[in-house]
């Protein structure tokens, strides 16, 4: 069972921004830039080409609302996506809010407080549509 199998399950917390039947969003744990957030789905796969183009196609669907959310909650120049799963063998879409091409890279973290964890995933949870 994946670590983000257990976010769903909620054996494991997480700062969450949306969630529907098929879908969950929340806040990475270590993000690149402030309002960094992963988009799962909650049937456990590994790879992202291994889905159906059907099950793709619906992640990018909620990906999409989640992105325009995290847009109207983060001021940054644009919504940079990303897919690696490298480290975590359930697929998840990258959202990062992105000013500098540097907030793409996944060596360059930021350091945020709980208090900010939960207020970013409150206002981005606020404006999910
Ligand atoms: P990837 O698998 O795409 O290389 O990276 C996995 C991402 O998941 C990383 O950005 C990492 O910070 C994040 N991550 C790993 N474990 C946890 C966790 O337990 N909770 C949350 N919210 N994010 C995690």
């Amino acid at each position: 069972m994946s670590i983000f199998t257990k976010i769903i399950t909620g054996e494991i917390p997480s700062y969450k921004v949306a969630e529907d039947d098929d879908f969950i969003a929340f806040l990475d744990i270590n993000p690149n830039a402030k309002g960094h957030t992963l988009v799962v789905p909650k049937k456990e796969e590994n790879k992202i080409f291994d889905l159906s183009k059907e099950a793709y196609s619906s992640l990018m669907d909620f990906s999409y609302r989640v992105a325009k959310a995290l847009e109207k909650a983060v001021p940054c120049q644009r919504i940079g996506m990303s897919v690696i799963g490298l480290e975590v063998p359930h697929v998840h879409v990258h959202l990062v809010p992105t000013n500098v091409m540097s907030d793409m890279q996944f060596t360059h973290k930021v350091k945020l407080s709980k208090d900010e964890f939960v207020a970013i995933a409150a206002s981005i949870a606020d404006n999910f549509e």
